[in-house]
């Protein structure tokens, strides 16, 4: 469960991405973050995981106040945590396993260091997140070789592979062509309505908003201006 209580967040050239948010995000939820560009969606998603630390008040996940972890506590915190980006933030030139086995050594970045580090059961898992999107004949393909949904689907593995409570996407769809992208939105649904994992997306694509999260969060000029069922949104956010 995540909750946002009186919320703020100034940057630290002034600008006011955050004011006053007050949300309740239950487990399970699949939400998804709507407004203009400039509107503070992906600083409401980056705040969960403390990619930005909160100005103003208190967020807590799962009964723990984020802002008071400190050091390994946010390194474990945040491994509960999956991100998606827009950019998918993947290692191109080497396989889409090696990607995935990544996430199990965050701290290395060059992939030449992890050569024979990996348990099995480190390979079956990603073996098995591989699966789960829909990609495993792919393991051992270069991932520069691949599409973006497919390069997309490596990055939800990645995430899949640390058992996470939740996942935050920050326009997991805005590179991809419209058919791919409902097919990385099909992985969501399914990761969501399987295996109970919280989605929290931002989109500026509305129309796909509308179409595949149960629960719409209108945000504009920082503020919470909607929230509530897809069907109900009427209003421009
Ligand atoms: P959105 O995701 O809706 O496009 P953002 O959360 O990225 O909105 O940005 C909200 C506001 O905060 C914008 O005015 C943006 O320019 C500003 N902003 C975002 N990130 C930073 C940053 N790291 N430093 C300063 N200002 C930022
Ligand atoms: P994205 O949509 O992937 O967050 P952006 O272009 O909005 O990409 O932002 C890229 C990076 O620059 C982000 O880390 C964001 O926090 C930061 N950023 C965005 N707006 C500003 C701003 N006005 N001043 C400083 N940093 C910013």
């Amino acid at each position: 469960m995540i909750e946002f209580i009186n919320v703020d967040k100034v940057y630290q050239n002034n600008v006011k991405a955050l004011q006053n948010i007050n949300l309740q995000i239950d487990k399970g939820e699949f939400v998804a973050v709507i407004g203009l560009s400039g509107a503070g969606k992906s600083t409401l998603i980056r705040c969960i995981n403390r990619m930005h630390d909160i100005s103003q008040g208190q967020l807590i996940v799962d009964g723990v106040e984020v802002g008071k972890l400190k050091g390994k506590e946010v390194r474990k915190f945040r491994r509960r945590i999956g991100m998606i980006f827009q950019s998918f933030n993947l290692i191109t030139r080497t396989t889409v396993l090696n990607n995935v086995l990544v996430s199990f050594v965050p701290e290395l970045s060059y992939i030449r260091k992890l050569t024979g580090f990996f348990s099995k059961e480190h390979k079956i898992k990603a073996l098995t997140a591989l699966d789960q999107v829909g990609i495993l004949d792919k393991a051992y393909v270069r991932v520069d070789q691949l599409s973006g949904g497919q390069q997309q689907r490596v990055a939800l593995a990645r995430t899949l592979a640390q058992n996470p409570d939740i996942i935050l996407a920050d326009e997991p769809i805005a590179s991809l062509d419209p058919v791919t992208s409902k097919q990385v939105m099909d992985d969501f649904q399914r990761i969501n309505r399987e295996m109970g994992i919280s989605v929290i997306m931002n989109i500026h694509h509305v129309e796909v908003a509308l179409e595949y999260a149960e629960r719409i969060i209108g945000v504009r000029e920082g503020q919470v201006v909607f929230d509530g069922k897809a069907a109900e949104v009427t209003a421009e956010i």
